[in-house]
């Protein structure tokens, strides 16, 4: 096992890794920026080192510095999180060169996932059912009209190099296609710096429902059940649940015998999300997130297995503590992104913290960084935490959300609390009845 892991990254995602390594016996590296000096994670690691300016790209992204702190303390392995560098093939290269290990899949699957073109052909080989569109990439715009045509309209442009709803445009007509094509193409090349473009039916009102995976070296495959995400506001998740109120045991079982074959025949290793559109009864992938998701505790609460930890013995060349016929789920699961933001306009809303209590009680998680008098910089994302609730049923779960919103206080910026406030109101939310497009048409009508 490791001695020691650096986490390279910030936020509740470092406090997370670091607990899992410290139930471990694992000592913790934090790497801050001088924007972070007094983050959560820096203070409870037991070594901290600074590795740049606040500037993302000089700090969480800048890779030297990440090596060298590495080489100073020693540390055998990295934890990249979520986000910064944790879909980088790059840097696992890099890592590797270096003798140190990155707690992930190999650079090979990060980067065959990362050209979604690339990862749809691949999975669409391995039996797992696609979005209609264009096979491959769409280089004109005269190859585009023809391709609209034959899936029909409305299409929806996507950058192969896309993530974070970046560079996806929806044409209604072949009257609106150039100027989606252009559009996308602008953004993908201004977001990714590759401007390559595919194309795919637009699907009307799915839900989004994406499937955890899991393998490690010694052959053993598992999945763990599914999340349901479709709860976004621009292709961005909001809230997340599992089980999704939509699958019964047969789907849910059908899908992740599926999706869990086709990793095995990816010969892929760690945890992974294979996320889907979901709509009349049927799947279609859309991407795999070669990483942990901010959503993770979702399926921790309801099958009783840490992620953070197998990653961490998958990486070792430990075999997973598990089999697929260990995996059971327990109740139902609900997590909401308290970001500071104001709930209403978005604008996020950075500036320190009075006072922050966090609800408890049986069933309730809070994984975050914030405390009374922290000051969240202006340089990152706006997430400050997840507020996780488990109920043995979706009916009790959403009554313990309820409650555990009443007694969260995060004063002296805005959160979107008061959104899930009003959220937990709602007739369709309460039924679980709704839709990608959902949360912005109720937001709409506010
Ligand atoms: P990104 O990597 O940028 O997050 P994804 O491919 O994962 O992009 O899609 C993000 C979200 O965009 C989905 O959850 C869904 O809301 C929407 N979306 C993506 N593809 C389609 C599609 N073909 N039809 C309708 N909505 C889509």
């Amino acid at each position: 096992m490791f001695e020691k892991v650096l986490i390279a990254n910030r936020g509740e995602i470092a406090l997370r890794v670091h607990r899992a390594c410290q139930e471990m016996g694992i000592s913790t590296v934090a790497i801050h920026s001088t924007a972070d000096e007094n983050a959560m994670h820096v203070r409870l690691a037991d070594e901290s080192v600074c590795i740049g300016p606040p500037s993302a790209a000089d700090s969480y992204l800048n890779i030297p510095a990440i090596i060298s702190a590495c080489e100073i303390t020693g540390a055998d392995a990295v934890h990249p999180g979520y986000g910064f560098l944790s879909e980088n093939a790059r840097f696992a290269d890099i890592l590797d060169e270096h003798g140190i290990t990155f707690i992930g899949p190999s650079a090979d699957h990060i980067r065959l996932m990362g050209d979604k073109i690339a990862a749809k052909t691949t999975v669409k080989r391995l039996g797992i059912p696609v979005v209609p569109g264009s096979d491959g990439a769409v280089t004109n715009d005269i190859e585009a009209k023809a391709i609209a045509e034959e899936i029909g309209y409305p299409v929806l442009v996507k950058a192969a190099a896309g993530g974070g709803g970046r560079g996806m445009k929806v044409a209604r007509n072949a009257k609106e296609l150039p100027h989606a094509l252009s559009n996308a193409r602008t953004e993908a090349k201004a977001a990714f710096g590759d401007d390559a473009l595919y194309m795919e039916k637009y699907l009307g009102q799915p839900r989004h429902i994406e499937v955890q995976v899991i393998a490690d070296s010694h052959g053993n495959v598992a999945h763990m059940g599914e999340r349901d995400c479709s709860l976004q506001r621009r292709h961005q998740k909001v809230l997340e649940e599992a089980p999704s109120p939509a699958l019964n045991a047969e789907a849910r079982a059908k899908i992740g015998d599926i999706v869990a074959r086709a990793i095995e025949g990816l010969g892929y290793l760690g945890v992974g999300t294979v996320e889907f559109l979901y709509e009349n009864g049927e799947f279609y992938f859309i991407e795999m997130n070669t990483r942990l998701q901010v959503e993770h505790p979702v399926t921790e609460m309801i099958t009783g297995i840490d992620l953070v930890r197998e990653q961490i013995r998958i990486a070792a060349g430990l075999e997973m503590s598990f089999r697929q016929e260990d995996v059971t789920f327990t109740g139902h699961a609900i997590e909401c992104r308290i970001n500071a933001e104001n709930a209403r306009t978005f604008v996020p809303s950075p500036g320190t913290i009075r006072d922050f209590h966090t609800p408890g009680g049986l069933g309730v998680r809070v994984d975050s960084g914030a405390y009374g008098g922290y000051r969240i910089p202006p340089y990152y994302d706006s997430l400050i935490g997840k507020l996780i609730v488990h109920g043995r049923n979706r009916n009790e779960c959403l009554m313990r959300l309820r409650r555990a919103l009443n007694e969260f206080v995060v004063d002296g910026v805005d959160t979107t609390i008061p959104l899930f406030k009003d959220l937990i109101n709602e007739p369709d939310f309460m039924n679980g009845d709704y839709h990608i497009h959902w949360l912005e048409d109720f937001l709409a009508k506010l």
